[in-house]
């Protein structure tokens, strides 16, 4: 049996490989693994953790408004500092890396600080010019933002630089219509910028249930946010001023003082050596593997952003944790993209799992719950804003096959809805579960008459 310096190594310190990198340690096996930037990847160092930090920092903006139905008087219009949030942010981004390495040094796992390519089926090679052999490379490198060319460009910023902006801007145009630009609409927003969002199509949350998109983006438009539909930028040009003219495809112009392009993710896979080692890509330049993770190549896995399955913290954790049972504990797993349930932390927020309204159509006959109403909070602060629940059932399976929930703490509420629709629930167990009052969660048990057919 070849010898190898590893029995594992990894390439990408976020949250795939390191949960891999450590759970293949505890095995006893001999693992190393690279990373070229911070650990922690995308999620803990430009997504979702500094992310979630700055929709609590702009959701104050609101909170303030709304204490003065319950009697508070703020005395003074409150001030907002960027600087002390960046650098508040910043601070909980290092502690949290720090984290992640003390848990890889805990559990054995050789780390270096360089970026690594796959030489062959069985070696690495690292940017210090070191070369090592494995038994299994993992690629975990995630996933980069997407920028269309179009003249000017390199005037723009990405979902990497949002988070270290010298400065607020006034003015923001933000480009897409997925999580991240509707994410970054509302804080911006919250944290009294000027947004505008410009997408390509119709309406934003392309692939999300119609209710849901239509429910969010026009609660959006309310707290000041701006669409554009059938917008997208031909040209950036810097002004003298500093602010940037953006020239749309319909020869529109517009004014800003920060281009934020959210126009998805590509798998990080350039420049990595895969092909070179006869690991196939798809045609989106993601590792193609299969059920198991597995490329092309038998030595070669993959888990997380990198192969574009679904791109999400918690499932790069699960694919990696699949990997380690299927390749180090002799228990082959493959790891469950159904019934994954997701928050979008818009504002207001969204929690939802399973199929839309419009792709169960698509399969069955169904029966539709939907509530709209405004959150008891809201009385008394007289904000006009309204919840949305909708569940999406099977007409004679009876299974509940979709739930969607848009307003305040839509996140928490989808995490433990999700529990019950990924077991199997039926609309009669939401109904016979007893609700807990007063809250917004009460309704998804208590509606009793489905939408009448149209
Ligand atoms: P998405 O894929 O969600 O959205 C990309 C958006 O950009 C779409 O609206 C797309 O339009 C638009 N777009 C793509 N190319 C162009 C172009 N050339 N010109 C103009 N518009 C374009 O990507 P995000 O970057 O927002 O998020 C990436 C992934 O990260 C998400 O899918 C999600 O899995 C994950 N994520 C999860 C979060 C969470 O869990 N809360 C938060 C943030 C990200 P079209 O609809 O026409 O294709």
């Amino acid at each position: 049996m070849a010898d190898y310096d590893f029995d594992l190594f990894v390439i990408g310190g976020g949250s795939g490989g390191v949960r891999a990198a450590r759970m293949a340690a505890l095995t006893g096996a001999r693992v190393g693994l690279a990373e070229e930037f911070r650990y922690g990847g995308t999620c803990v160092i430009r997504g979702c953790v500094p992310k979630k930090l700055m929709v609590y920092a702009s959701a104050f903006s609101e909170a303030f408004e709304d204490a003065e139905g319950f009697g508070w008087s703020v005395p003074q219009k409150p001030t907002f500092d960027w600087t002390s949030l960046i650098a508040a942010k910043d601070a909980e981004i290092t502690r949290l890396e720090g984290i992640y390495r003390a848990n890889l040094d805990r559990t054995g796992v050789h780390s270096f600080s360089a970026r690594a390519t796959v030489a062959s089926a069985h070696e690495v090679r690292l940017a210090t010019g070191e070369t090592f052999s494995a038994r299994t490379i993992l690629i975990a490198t995630g996933g980069w933002p997407f920028m269309p060319d179009i003249p000017g460009i390199e005037h723009a910023v990405s979902s990497n630089e949002v988070f270290n902006l010298p400065a607020q801007p006034r003015r923001v145009l933000i480009v897409g219509g997925g999580y991240v630009a509707c994410e970054f609409a509302g804080i911006f927003n919250g944290l009294g910028s000027e947004v505008t969002l410009a997408y390509r199509r119709d309406l934003v949350l392309r692939g999300f249930d119609m209710d849901l998109r239509t429910h969010t983006s026009a609660e959006m438009a309310k707290k000041g946010i701006a669409f554009r539909y059938g917008a997208e930028p031909a040209r950036i040009e810097r002004l003298e001023s500093g602010a940037f003219a953006v020239e749309m495809g319909d020869g529109r112009h517009l004014e800003t003082d920060l281009v934020f392009f959210a126009t998805g993710r590509v798998p990080n896979t350039k420049g990595l050596g895969l092909e070179e080692a006869g690991v196939a890509l798809t045609p989106g330049g993601a590792v193609q593997v299969d059920a198991y993770s597995q490329s092309t190549v038998p030595s070669i896995y993959a888990v997380g952003d990198v192969t574009d399955r679904l791109a999400l913290t918690p499932v790069a954790i699960r694919e990696g944790m699949a990997f380690v049972d299927t390749v180090f504990r002799g228990t082959p797993v493959s790891p469950d993209h159904d019934l994954v349930p997701t928050a979008v932390f818009t504002q207001p927020e969204i929690g939802t799992v399973g199929l839309s309204e419009e792709d169960a159509r698509a399969l069955e006959p169904v029966e539709i719950y939907r509530s709209t109403f405004r959150a008891m909070m809201h009385t008394l602060s007289g904000r006009d804003e309204r919840m949305l629940m909708k569940l999406v059932v099977g007409k004679e399976s009876r299974r509940v096959l979709g739930c969607h929930i848009v307003g305040h703490g839509a996140g928490e509420m989808i995490q433990l809805a999700g529990v019950a629709v990924k077991m199997g629930a039926t609309k009669e167990d939401f109904d016979r579960t007893c609700a807990v009052h007063p809250t917004a969660a009460e309704e998804l048990v208590t509606m009793r008459e489905p939408v009448a057919e149209t």
